[in-house]
């Protein structure tokens, strides 16, 4: 049988790479993937054939991966953090009977993980982790969730924050919660996660609504629990601790 692994190969970093994500991509004939995954991974795998698609659509992209896969080449398609959340996982599965090939999810640490452990633990609890891109889900939706995360004390992680044409997204997201969450509540974001350039700030609720994130910005929005512990970002877990 044809087959096409895809990769999630974390946030950047090899050494943010799991075992298994550098064993599948050893073992494969082509690595595809958008332009900047690929030259994050070239170093590191300097044999291999790459085929990077800049400007390309990613159902394009997943087609294009298929297509070599059904022609008998081994391909890892690589995402970044995981290829199951928010990335090209579901489409290629969704894709591949066209074809004949047969898919492998190879599972990375995606954004909220590792801009978690940069932070501290903000994520100790239950947490809901929300896009604000909406691109391909309504703003209704997002909306709905966002007021689902809230009203529950859900510690809250933003993915695609905000980008040119979606500026005050995040702004309006903090008003939502600030209708269930004090402005004091801690938040914190993470740029950059596991790459040049990683960068991370510790803010109130009511002054994230007024910082203004990029596209390379995971944003972590505390529950009425979460404080700064030495500088970090801490969601108890609950313990007592006796002397
Ligand atoms: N599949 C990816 C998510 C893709 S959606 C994953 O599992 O991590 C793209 C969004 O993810 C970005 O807008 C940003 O919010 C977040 N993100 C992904 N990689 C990141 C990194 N290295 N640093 C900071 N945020 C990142």
């Amino acid at each position: 049988m044809k087959k096409l692994s895809v990769v999630g190969i974390g946030p950047g970093r090899y050494e943010g790479m799991t075992l298994q994500a550098i064993k599948t991509i050893e073992a494969a004939d082509v690595i595809v993937g958008y332009t900047v995954y690929c030259d994050l991974l070239k170093p590191h795998f300097p044999d291999k054939e790459f085929f990077s698609t800049p400007m390309m659509q990613e159902v394009e992209r997943c087609r294009l991966a298929l297509e070599k896969a059904a022609e008998g080449k081994t391909i890892a398609m690589v995402c970044s953090g995981d290829a199951g959340i928010y990335g090209m996982a579901s489409p290629i599965i969704e894709l591949a009977g066209e074809y004949g090939v047969e898919i492998e999810v190879v599972p990375g640490v995606t954004a909220a993980v590792s801009g978690s452990a940069v932070l501290g633990s903000p994520l100790t609890c239950d947490f809901a982790v929300i896009s604000l891109s909406d691109l391909l889900t309504p703003m209704e939706v997002i909306e709905q969730r966002l007021e689902g995360a809230s009203s529950g004390d859900l510690c809250i992680v933003l993915y695609n924050p905000s980008s040119k044409k979606r500026a005050d997204y995040l702004s309006h997201t903090c008003d939502m919660v600030l209708k269930h969450r004090s402005p004091d509540t801690v938040c914190g974001i993470v740029k950059n996660i596991g790459r040049e350039g990683e960068e991370m700030k510790l803010m109130t609720l009511a002054e994230l609504k007024d910082y203004s994130a990029d596209m390379f910005t995971t944003v972590f929005i505390g529950n009425s629990k979460t404080k700064i512990v030495d500088g970090k970002m801490v969601t108890p877990r609950g313990y007592v601790y006796e002397k």
